[in-house]
């Protein structure tokens, strides 16, 4: 261990529970690890056409209404797809702006999983939870429109975000500023390979990965956002590749491709396995075995701390995004 990251530890040792870390409170963040529970242990496996995706759809529909998300005002409306075969709905929350024509920045995770699914995905979609009750206690932003998604089908071959974007109307499309995907945000505590990464165009060819084309940048809104996040909070060290790092990586498999491939700029925020061996994600993924376990809980919640900065600062058009 070097002295520098001896240093760094000692200071979140000292410093965490007294400063920042301000944006995801203790009250907050136990919720977080409650919906993972129950997700992961009350609803299971989360295959579409299954009861476990059915309890864990009842379960957010729920949720999205008590944090104040509503069919009345249309701040909550369901959005339908064919997954797996079956009828299924996306679940989109929406904090409004105060003016017309807002430009939109989503937070989204898949709901679907085909494995108990701690890691894949419960920890992002109670991470989308988490957002949207977070900023809807702040007051609206002028001209930025928030939308927290629950994507359902992202399993079976994102169906659920592929049909949502095509339902986008262009004007839409043109308004929207960034998505942030989250998808795998928990690291096991024995992990310490693990990286906070943050993915951008997940293009696989034969040859590999290719970056991002002209309508969609590898390094986009997004990415620049959660980099300038980092650099604000100081958790995560963007330099320091083999442990914690975040740098636009041309990886990724999850919904903020099917945003990619629409021109809208797009990341997906989540926890890698060892960066040397390339950035794998954990070995448990789609096993049995990804359940509850012995998890480095601060790393997430610095993770979560930055992900709301990241949000807060492009919706508050603080130059998040330049
Ligand atoms: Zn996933």
């Amino acid at each position: 261990m070097s002295i520098r990251r001896m240093l760094m530890l000692i200071a979140a040792l000292v410093l965490i529970p007294s400063m920042a870390l301000g944006a995801v409170t203790e009250d907050a963040f136990a919720r977080w690890y409650d919906h993972i529970a129950y997700l992961t242990e009350e609803a299971g496996i989360r295959t579409v056409g299954s009861m476990g995706h059915d309890v864990a759809y009842y379960y957010l529909l729920e949720e999205y209404e008590r944090i104040g998300m509503s069919y009345d005002d249309e701040t909550l409306w369901k959005s339908g797809c064919i997954a797996n075969g079956y009828d299924a709905f996306n679940i989109v929350g929406v904090k409004p702006a105060l003016n017309e024509n807002p430009r939109i920045i989503t937070v989204c995770a898949h709901y679907d999983s085909i494995s108990p699914g701690a890691r894949d995905n419960a920890s992002g979609v109670a991470t989308v939870l988490l957002a949207m009750e977070y900023f809807q206690q702040l007051a609206p932003y002028p001209d930025t429109e928030l939308r927290f998604i629950a994507f359902t089908g992202e399993e079976s071959g994102h169906e659920g975000s592929l049909m949502y974007v095509e339902n986008l109307t262009p004007d839409e499309k043109q308004r929207s500023l960034a998505t942030f995907n989250v998808d795998i945000l928990l690291v096991d505590a024995e992990d310490t390979q693990a990286a906070f990464s943050c993915d951008t165009l997940g293009m696989r060819t034969e040859d590999g990965y290719v970056s991002g084309t002209e309508a969609s940048p590898a390094v986009n809104a997004g990415a620049r956002a959660i980099l300038a996040a980092m650099e604000e909070t100081g958790l995560f060290d963007a330099g320091e590749e083999g442990v914690t790092w975040c740098v636009p990586r041309h990886l990724g498999a999850s919904d903020h491709e099917s945003f990619h491939l629409s021109g809208i700029d797009a990341v997906n925020v989540c926890f890698r396995g060892n960066v040397a061996e390339g950035g794998s994600w954990p070995g448990v993924m789609h096993t049995p075995e990804d359940v509850m376990g012995d998890f480095d809980l601060q790393r997430s919640r610095q993770a979560l701390e930055v992900l709301l900065t990241a949000v807060e600062g492009l919706a508050a058009d603080h130059g998040y995004g330049g």
